[in-house]
């Protein structure tokens, strides 16, 4: 596909353009709009070699943990902040499982734009609270859940001039849209499959979207946690559990859109186990060098337990990064080794077989 890297491209900064600039003649934004970018997507395509050894299949990994923000949700973000800054907005409001929180207050930021976030209490990952805080949002912590927070904001938006900007912001999708543009333009078309994790629905709608307005047509596999699969069942989940936070959703805004595109793909949507969705964390870290958070693995959990399934190329979504969550990641990790400051004492440790 063609990009455009004009010389104003750049917004004051080097590298690679964000990505309106980059795919802006496939999205809603003229060349005199406001943009408020971060340089986000351009992400990394990783070959995972001993994944594909497993399967049997070429799987890459698309690394969208290396956005600004350490998530996917910066490329809905900056086409959903740039809109509200074109629209006059003074201030943009979310619900969210922690990673929409810490980049509509990283763009809002960026922006100058009040922000507000309503998280369910005690249920974010630290790396995102302290995103949002730092970033100074004002954060609301509700003694409820995901779902609960979003029936309230849409609510809070109809009296008042805030921008909603959770995946039901269709600039949301137009922006997360474009990491089907980069996943056709490094590999020269679309893969067999894709397998990402589904939480609101958002992400694999606007992939769906992005890989259509190509002609291409991936088999969708998306993934969700058992204790939080209401496309699985086909019914909402009134109490959503799973170590998985940021898909920890009972009832899914896209819903919809997710089905039609799995109808549209012969895909699907099904279900993996919390242990399935840590194990796949744990070889994505160990096994390939990269780190996500638990959410993220969600997809590659499905690959793993599924197989290729006759795909020849297969397209992992990795969504968040790693250090987002990383109470999750010491608790399953190995415990660190204490140690006398002594050479034997430490050539003991460092020398030793590994369990
Ligand atoms: C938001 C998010 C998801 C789920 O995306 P949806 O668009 O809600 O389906 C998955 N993983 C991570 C890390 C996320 O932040």
């Amino acid at each position: 596909m063609s990009q455009s890297h004009a010389p104003c491209a750049q917004r004051g900064g080097h590298g690679h353009p964000g990505l309106i600039d980059r795919y802006r003649n496939r999205l809603p934004f003229d060349s005199d709009d406001p943009v408020v970018s971060l340089q986000e997507g351009s992400t990394p395509l990783v070959l995972a070699e001993r994944l594909s050894e497993r399967v049997g299949a070429e799987v890459w990994l698309k690394i969208e943990g290396a956005n600004p923000t350490g998530s996917f949700k910066d490329r809905g973000m900056t086409c959903a902040v740039s809109a509200a800054v074109r629209e006059g907005a003074e201030a943009v409001i979310c619900a969210s499982t922690g990673n929409t929180a810490a980049s509509a207050a990283a763009y809002a930021a960026r922006g100058g734009l009040r922000c507000a976030v309503i998280v369910p209490e005690g249920k974010i990952a630290t790396g995102k609270l302290a995103q949002a805080l730092m970033h100074g949002a004002r954060v609301v912590a509700l003694r409820g859940n995901f779902d609960q927070a979003l029936a309230l904001v849409r609510e809070l938006v109809q009296r008042h001039p805030i921008a909603l900007v959770n995946s039901v912001n269709e600039f949301r999708l137009q922006g997360q849209k474009t990491a089907a543009f980069e996943l056709a333009d490094e590999l020269g078309e679309g893969p067999d499959t894709l397998c990402i994790p589904v939480g609101n629905a958002g992400n694999v709608t606007a992939y769906w979207k992005g890989f259509s307005e190509l002609g291409l047509s991936p088999r969708m596999l998306g993934y969700q946690a058992e204790g939080a699969a209401p496309l699985v069942h086909g019914a909402p989940v009134a109490d959503p559990e799973t170590v998985a936070s940021a898909i920890r959703i009972g009832d899914p805004a896209r819903w919809e859109e997710a089905m039609a595109a799995m109808t549209g793909s012969s895909g699907a949507i099904r279900a993996v186990s919390d242990d399935e969705i840590l194990a796949a964390y744990r070889l994505l870290a160990a096994g390939e060098g990269v780190f996500c958070e638990p959410a993220s693995a969600a997809g590659v959990a499905g690959l793993l337990k599924y197989g290729a399934e006759g795909a020849e190329r297969v397209v992992c979504v990795l969504t968040g990064h790693g250090l987002k969550d990383p109470q999750t990641a010491l608790a399953q990790a190995e415990a660190v080794i204490p140690c006398e400051p002594d050479l034997a004492a430490v050539e003991r440790i460092v020398t030793s077989p590994s369990a």
